[in-house]
């Protein structure tokens, strides 16, 4: 995986690329919606690290990170929402409702794996399909994600896959998958996943996947 100075560089780079864009509130109007579903919440840990560190606390943190990234980095390019700002569990029959009432173009779940083998490490992208449209769209824009992960940071791929969840089921969004960012169980990844840094960076790789799987 890539040192804290070479996420740095990106950053500072991109920033630099970037830095001349200015849109009015009109234009921000047009912008395609982006739906973050930080998985678990409350009192639903989700995976748990040996040193304590907590999925649910992960998730968030990448989540608000996006955020700050995509409005310091990229003028609010994306109009982001997040289907929770706290660490409070939200059912998952409730988590696609924001996605359906602001009609998302994309709808991302992102959560950390864990295995009981604990050597198991990288990244698993689940798509549901309920289209041919909806399953290219969302196989695509999961790869992309997959592909930054691994070219510009390193983390190994698991590549893709079909999983039957709630969130993803219920969802109508035309892109919509579920991202899991690895395994909090493999001691390499669960500090990686557990720094600040790294999960900027991580934040920063989901965003440019998502601009360029949109074409912007
Ligand atoms: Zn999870």
């Amino acid at each position: 995986m890539y040192t804290l100075n070479q996420i740095l560089l990106a950053l500072f780079c991109l920033f630099f690329l970037n830095v001349s864009f200015t849109q009015n509130e009109k234009e921000l109007e047009k912008n395609p919606i982006i739906v973050i579903d930080p998985g678990h919440g409350g009192k639903d840990p989700g995976a748990i690290t040996a040193q304590g560190t907590k999925e649910k606390d992960i998730v968030l943190a990448i989540a608000f990170k996006m955020i700050v990234l995509n409005d310091t980095l990229f003028d609010n390019m994306l109009r982001l929402f997040l289907t929770r700002y706290t660490d409070t569990l939200i059912a998952l029959s409730d988590r696609t409702v924001l996605s359906k009432t602001l009609k998302a173009d994309i709808f991302i779940s992102i959560h950390c794996n864990q295995a009981i083998n604990t050597t198991a490490a990288g990244t698993e992208v689940f798509i549901y399909p309920k289209s041919e449209a909806q399953a290219s769209a969302s196989n695509y824009l999961g790869l992309t994600i997959q592909k930054g992960l691994a070219d510009i940071l390193g983390v190994k791929k698991r590549g893709l896959k079909y999983g039957n969840f709630q969130v993803l089921r219920d969802n109508n969004s035309n892109v919509s998958i579920l991202l899991e960012l690895g395994f909090l169980t493999q001691s390499d990844e669960a500090i990686y996943l557990s720094n600040q840094e790294s999960q900027s960076a991580i934040a920063l790789v989901i965003l440019q996947s998502i601009m360029k799987f949109l074409g912007l």
